[in-house]
């Protein structure tokens, strides 16, 4: 029933992702459109044909990124692998596959010291889908736009991976009942960060969450310290 419940519960995310990596996919391909349309004139000068030329590969292999991106996260993964993960790099993975959901609503995601040499036991397909479904909440906490903060902290026996916003926050009721099953429809599902906490438990760490109405929300996750 767990394992239905995750695959459920991404499917989901993969689909309210899609929207917004169509949308960043089209941007590069609009520019690229004029870029050629140009190009058609004759009487262009070379250095400017080389120049537009160079413009539109890169928005080519921007579009194309975005959609490997995608797709990596998009994919079913394959049977549970616990391994070592290195917390930079999975913070990279989330930054790269949240930037067109926080770009459409407006969110700058700010990215504070990620240091090498922090590590994680756990299945990386399960840690990313729990990093992206607190990170969309996060964005989501925010229809005026914000900032989404994402960083690493170490104490001296665990690592904290640290997601805030400052969106609209939550009151102590909200608190208390997240990660359960909402019963009320206008706070959503809840099964969200239900499969966030059981796959951070799973890897033996812990959620913590601190949040003010109109302030905004941190999420910590709050894993031992491996070497
Ligand atoms: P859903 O996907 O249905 O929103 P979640 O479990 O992901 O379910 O989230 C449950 C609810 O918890 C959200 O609908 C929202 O009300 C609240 N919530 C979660 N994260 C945040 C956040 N960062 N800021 C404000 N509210 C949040």
């Amino acid at each position: 029933f767990k394992e239905e419940l995750n695959g459920a519960e991404k499917l989901r995310v993969v689909s309210q992702l899609a929207a917004s990596v169509s949308h960043e996919v089209r941007n590069p391909l609009t520019v690229t459109k004029g870029f050629l349309q140009l190009l058609r004139n004759e009487n262009i000068e070379y250095e400017k044909q080389k120049e537009y030329l160079a413009l539109s590969l890169q928005e080519l292999d921007r579009a194309e990124q975005t959609i490997t991106n995608y797709l990596n996260f998009a994919k079913p993964s394959e049977k549970y692998n616990v391994e070592k993960l290195c917390l930079k790099k999975e913070i990279e993975y989330l930054v790269e596959v949240i930037t067109p959901y926080a770009l459409m609503q407006g969110v700058e995601i700010v990215i504070s010291t990620l240091k090498d040499g922090r590590f994680v036991f756990g299945d990386k397909h399960r840690l990313r889908q729990c990093l992206i479904s607190i990170a969309k909440n996060g964005i989501e906490a925010m229809p005026n736009g914000g900032e989404l903060t994402i960083c690493t902290r170490k104490g001296i026996e665990e690592n904290v991976i640290s997601i805030k916003d400052n969106g609209v926050g939550m009151s102590q009721e909200d608190l208390e009942r997240l990660g359960t099953p909402l019963k009320t429809k206008e706070v959503g599902t809840g099964i969200g960060t239900m499969v966030a906490y059981s796959i951070i438990k799973e890897m033996g760490g812990k959620v913590k969450v601190e949040s003010k109405r109109g302030i905004g929300t941190e999420f910590s996750l709050v894993f031992p310290n491996e070497k």
